[in-house]
């Protein structure tokens, strides 16, 4: 069969924010796409709720990688702006901890520079605030002054919202000074409501929702894939295929006849309801060695009381045999059982609670008055693809193993952008396509509205149980 070169037929599998924003990318410039979902909705894998510009979370990994996820960021913020969390990050190293702030310094000074950079570069780019400000610095006499002050409700400056945190930790606990980043929220409700508001109104992207890819061949040069929907099976041929299956990418090779390395890790974060009078928190984060009973802490915001919590402990957030590679006869790492039951038949009650009231004890640790919180809901939680052996990779993108075929994994929902891009560059050498790429963020932008997004973004919430206000934004 022939290749129709001006218009080759592009088969996404996977629809979650890998497989959906190339799906959004392409589509945009007139490819003809058809997204693939097993699922019942569109970015319905693990969670995503740190936008991770500038990798400050993550201690352990390098430099370059935290330049990386900085530029990553800031393409995201500009290409789905309705669904970050304008609220900064609070970066906080206990004395049970061996670091210490002046380990950090060079690399934040690094960050500053390179964000300052790229402003430099595209004033449009200037979507973290003010480069001078990235991050700022706070003595534990700031944080005893700030103490003393009212709650902003709308907080606007940097200490405004470091006035919460400041009435609740227990300073006995920490190093000073503590750090404010610039590093917002991603609210994964809002980008499944962008992704799918957006791809239902692209004239070339049809979206086959409860759909699974089990069979993939390659006959006369093109792809043939069997679709199951429901039980009923159907062939159809597609010119290219991009593999974006997240922690099942491993199956799709492995259908194609690919073989590489990659690791997948199961984890949770769990979902807790705090009643306090103290207005808008931001992120709060305690460092700790990830897998350690000290592991890392986070407190997530949301509106009305809700926080998520993650404990980078075996107890919490990670679990025994969590991590897992493959083995030489198949590309998809294995699970252990009860790990992957998790993901396909949810949890048992009495774990997701045990588990969750755990995350409050490891969180009032630092912030007593939050052992008042309750269990806010079921926990969120999946499994991640790693590509590779390292299990510090947080920045990666998009591989092309064999002709027509793309493997794209990212292990940050921001590095979907630099996939999507580098897919179409593959595209258009293989095709010999002459398209120009478009500023598809401003497309986007002008199509979506708040409204349409928070409505879909609180239906998804209800449909996947869980509260609505996790749907919703916390705005500063
Ligand atoms: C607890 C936890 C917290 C996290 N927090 C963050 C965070 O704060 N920020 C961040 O950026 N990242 C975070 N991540 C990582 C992030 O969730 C993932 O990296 C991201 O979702 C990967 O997106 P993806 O599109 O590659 O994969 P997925 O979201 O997993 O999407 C893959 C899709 O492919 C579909 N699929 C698979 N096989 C088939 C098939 N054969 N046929 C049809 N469809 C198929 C699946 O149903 C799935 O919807 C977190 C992960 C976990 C586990």
């Amino acid at each position: 069969m022939k290749i129709d070169h001006s218009s080759p037929k592009i088969a996404i599998i996977g629809g979650g924010i890998a497989g959906a924003t190339a799906a959004t990318y392409l589509a945009n410039l007139g490819l003809n796409i058809t997204l693939i979902e097993k699922g019942p909705s569109l970015v319905n894998g693990p969670p995503i709720c740190h936008l991770h510009a500038g990798g400050n979370l993550y201690r352990e990994i390098d430099t370059q990688q935290c330049i990386t996820l900085l530029r990553q960021s800031i393409d995201t913020l500009k290409l789905y702006p309705a669904c970050a969390d304008y609220r900064p990050t609070v970066i906080a190293i206990p004395k049970r901890d061996p670091g210490c702030f002046n380990d950090l310094k060079p690399r934040l000074n690094q960050l500053q520079y390179h964000y300052q950079l790229l402003v430099d570069q595209d004033s449009t780019n200037k979507v973290l605030g003010e480069p001078s400000e990235y991050f700022t610095t706070y003595s534990k006499e700031d944080v005893e002054r700030l103490a003393t002050q009212e709650i902003v409700e709308q907080p606007k400056t940097k200490d405004d919202w470091l006035i919460p945190v400041a009435k609740t930790l227990d300073l006995d606990k920490l190093k000073f000074p503590l750090v404010m980043v610039q590093e917002y929220g991603l609210n994964v409700f809002r980008l499944a409501a962008s992704a799918t508001l957006t791809t239902a109104q692209q004239p070339t992207c049809q979206v086959l929702t409860g759909t699974t890819v089990t069979t993939i061949k390659k006959v006369n040069g093109v792809w043939q894939v069997t679709l199951d929907n429901n039980g009923k099976l159907t062939d159809t041929t597609f010119d290219y295929i991009v593999n974006a299956g997240g922690y099942k990418s491993g199956a799709i090779d492995d259908l194609v006849g690919c073989y590489t390395k990659r690791l997948v890790e199961f984890k949770a974060a769990y979902v807790t309801q705090w009643n306090h009078n103290l207005g808008q928190f931001p992120e709060v984060i305690f460092y700790g060695e990830r897998g350690t009973p000290n592991g890392m802490a986070q407190l997530t915001p949301y509106p009305n009381g809700y926080f998520q919590i993650h404990g980078m402990t075996k107890d919490i957030t990670l679990f025994e045999d969590g991590l897992v590679n493959n083995n030489t006869q198949s590309a998809q790492p294995n699970l252990p059982k009860e790990l992957s039951d998790k993901i396909v038949n949810q949890w048992p009650d009495d774990v997701a609670i045990h588990r969750t009231q755990r995350s409050i004890d490891f969180m009032a640790h630092f912030i007593p008055s939050f052992d008042e919180a309750l269990v806010g809901g079921k926990p969120l939680f999946g499994a991640q693809q790693i590509p590779g052996k390292d299990p510090d990779l947080r920045a990666s993108d998009v591989d092309f193993p064999v002709k027509n075929y793309a493997r794209s994994e990212i292990v940050k929902a921001s590095s979907a952008i630099d996939a999507a891009e580098l897919i179409y560059n593959n595209i258009c050498t293989v095709f010999d396509l002459k398209i120009k790429a478009a500023d598809i963020s401003t497309n986007i932008n002008l199509t979506l509205s708040e409204q349409d997004i928070s409505s879909t973004a609180q239906k998804l919430a209800i449909a996947r149980d869980y509260p609505v206000s996790l749907a919703d934004r916390v705005v500063g």
